[in-house]
């Protein structure tokens, strides 16, 4: 909690009331007293931790303004307003906000609440839910059919079987596309900011690549990551991994056996790039946007095949523009594919590289 005095005797004249300092700490949402200048006299944490307020500047236009309009009309306003998660990429807060004057023509109070982004998670959920049914009836019904099969050859060991195995690998991909759903949702209630942790970036490439470690070896596939970096984003730890990870895993997936895949990291102007390179079947430039939709593959029966969910590059965005960064792809077909996870790096490492 945070109370700034100013050196202007004008300002700390003009001392707040405890009581109402005191109230506003008590509320679930933050808020703010700003001086004529928009200058701020109080706030809580989440204003700065939440990017309303940078460097003592409100860095919303729409908030701006509608404390303007309080100034001039002295009557309470209430609005909505998005701001950026970090300088790239298309994640964003979205705040109701409430203006509010406090005497006469002097203070303003605003209060900053995150309803809006409760509709949203609301929004995307019942969505999902949609999607969802349509994807675990595939599933379903083969190992249903195949149950009745099983039964129907109870005595013909051979074709019991081979049903059995079939109704294994079914099971199989329910349970996948089970835990992917769980690690979407997670990833799109979470806010990974807010109890953000300082990770490696060599450290979360590693851990990734060991997890797909089988799985290249299996199909032939050499992955390799020669450099070493100190960079460290701020974020949640296992997101971050479970984003490399999918990149790695698809890389893998989609190459034929014996290629490469390669991971590179490059930082420029406080960006990291994660850089995960193919030589596979690249992806056709009409496909390059709908990839990172929930569900959406390219081939569908290739995809089955491997056991993807289609939810890999859907948790990849939204990991990547929840913590203030995007995904970029660069493909050819029959040349390769090079997806760039693009984050920002943890301010103390740029500050001491200065
Ligand atoms: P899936 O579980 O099907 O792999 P993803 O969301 O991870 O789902 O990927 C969506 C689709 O994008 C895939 O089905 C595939 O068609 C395409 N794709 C993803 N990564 C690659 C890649 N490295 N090379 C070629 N195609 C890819």
């Amino acid at each position: 909690m945070k109370f700034l005095r100013r050196d202007s005797e004008e300002l700390d004249s003009r001392a707040l009331p405890e009581m109402l300092l005191e109230t506003l700490k008590m509320l679930d949402g933050d808020s703010m007293i700003l001086a004529p200048g928009e200058i701020p006299l109080f706030l809580t944490p989440g204003i700065e931790a939440l990017g309303v307020l940078r460097d003592g500047k409100i860095q919303s236009p729409e908030l701006l303004a509608t404390i303007r309009v309080v100034r001039r009309t002295h009557a309470q306003q209430v609005g909505k307003i998005d701001i950026p998660r970090g300088p790239i990429g298309e994640g964003k807060h979205e705040f109701t906000i409430k203006v509010l004057p406090l005497t006469k023509d002097e203070l303003v109070l605003v209060l900053v609440s995150d309803e809006s982004e409760a509709q949203r998670v609301h929004d995307v959920r019942r969505d999902f839910v949609a999607n969802i049914s349509h994807e675990l009836k595939t599933p379903i019904g083969a190992l249903s059919l195949l149950s009745e099969a099983v039964l129907g050859a109870k005595d013909d060991p051979e074709s019991v079987t081979k049903f059995a195995t079939r109704m294994q690998s079914e099971a199989k991909r329910l349970t996948d596309l089970v835990q992917e759903i769980i690690n979407l949702s997670r990833v799109q209630d979470s806010d990974p900011l807010q109890l953000a942790q300082e990770v490696g970036v060599e450290y979360l490439v590693r851990e990734a690549m060991d997890q797909c470690q089988i799985l290249a070896d299996n199909r032939n596939i050499s992955i390799t990551y020669a450099e070493t970096t100190s960079a460290s984003v701020l974020g949640d730890r296992d997101q971050l991994i479970m984003a490399v990870h999918n990149l790695i895993e698809n890389a893998i997936n989609y190459s034929p056996e014996g290629t490469k895949v390669s991971i590179t990291t490059q930082t420029t102007n406080g960006i990291i790039d994660i850089s995960v390179t193919d030589q596979g079947i690249g992806i056709p430039d009409t496909e390059k946007e709908r990839i990172f939709e929930r569900f959406y593959r390219v081939d569908p029966a290739r995809s089955r095949q491997t056991g993807g969910t289609g939810l890999g590059l859907s948790i990849v965005k939204h990991v990547a523009s929840k913590h203030g960064g995007e995904v970029t792809l660069w493909s050819v077909e029959n040349v390769g594919s090079t997806f760039s996870l693009r984050l920002p790096v943890f301010e103390t490492q740029i500050e001491s590289a200065q």
